[in-house]
């Protein structure tokens, strides 16, 4: 079973997520735990992580099936130590905010190199941050988006998460989240049944499907490898339908909160609707 939803808003309290995503017919969501823009952010308090509670179960939506957004400001590779560590903290806040609310994973980006250091050494100071922030939680998964591969974000080949993977000290709290915009812009094809299998099985060797814990269902503006970030309303864009009902009709894709990130959030409740239609 598909579980379709989209990152929905949050604000005036976390709580509010769980009802904007019932609204639209979802099963599953993404949110902001805090503001994403803000390096800090007040505690959760007791009353709020209750009324989340309760309108979660109210929307029938299962924990499993809510991917959070960590802060775009955190770079856990960032080349100099002070920053890094402050994103470290910033990242193991949110972490902590996720077991407060029951959620069982969070999703990031790998991080940034910013032309100061090599995309190899960025991929270790990322792994060392991620094992860290292992260390100091439980629980709650860590699952590691693909990016489009902009400026100097790293991420934008499946051996940078593949390597996170294999080098993280508890892989059982590991996974990965799939951007299909990111995925096509990024170099790999998957809008016909051939092409789909290819970068499937590349990403089943080169990652595995056993890490896969999340999607974020897009379109793509920009045309394929292009490295450009800038998504489309489902079948809208370069990807187009064929790409998403391969993904519906893919039995290795059940279970896990997939969600949209696409520019038109009045028509979300459509396009989870079509994209279900897409189910043979
Ligand atoms: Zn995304
Ligand atoms: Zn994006």
């Amino acid at each position: 079973m598909k579980m379709i939803g989209a990152h929905v808003s949050a604000s005036g309290g976390v709580f509010n997520a769980p009802i904007n995503a019932k609204k639209i017919g979802a099963r599953a969501f993404a949110l902001f735990t805090k503001n994403q823009r803000q390096w800090v952010a007040k505690p959760l308090d007791e009353e709020v992580i209750s009324k989340f509670k309760q309108e979660l179960e109210k929307s029938e939506i299962l924990a499993k099936h809510i991917l959070p957004h960590d802060s775009y400001l955190i770079n856990l590779g960032h080349p100099e130590v002070e920053k890094r560590e402050k994103s470290l903290s910033a990242f193991i806040d949110e972490i902590k905010r996720c077991e407060q609310l029951g959620i069982d994973r969070l999703n990031f980006h790998p991080g940034s190199h910013l032309k100061l250091i090599s995309e190899d050494n960025c991929l270790e100071l990322i792994s060392e941050s991620m094992n860290e922030a292992l260390r100091q939680t439980n629980g709650v998964k860590l699952v590691v988006e693909n990016t489009a591969g902009q400026g100097s974000n790293l991420g934008y080949k499946m051996e940078h998460l593949g390597f996170l993977m294999q080098n993280s000290c508890d892989k059982e709290r590991v996974g990965v989240c799939i951007d299909t915009c990111h995925l096509f812009v990024s170099g790999y094809d998957f809008r016909s049944p051939k092409t789909y299998e290819e970068t499937m099985l590349k990403f089943d060797t080169i990652v595995g499907f056993k890490y896969l814990m999340g999607m974020h269902l897009n379109d793509s503006k920009p045309e394929l490898g292009s490295r450009v970030d800038r998504h489309d309303s489902i079948g809208k864009g370069k990807l187009g339908l064929e790409a998403f009902e391969l993904i519906m009709n893919d039995d290795r894709i059940d279970d896990i909160p997939m969600v949209l990130e696409t520019i038109d959030d009045t028509i979300w409740g459509q396009e989870i609707e079509l994209l279900y239609s897409l189910v043979k």
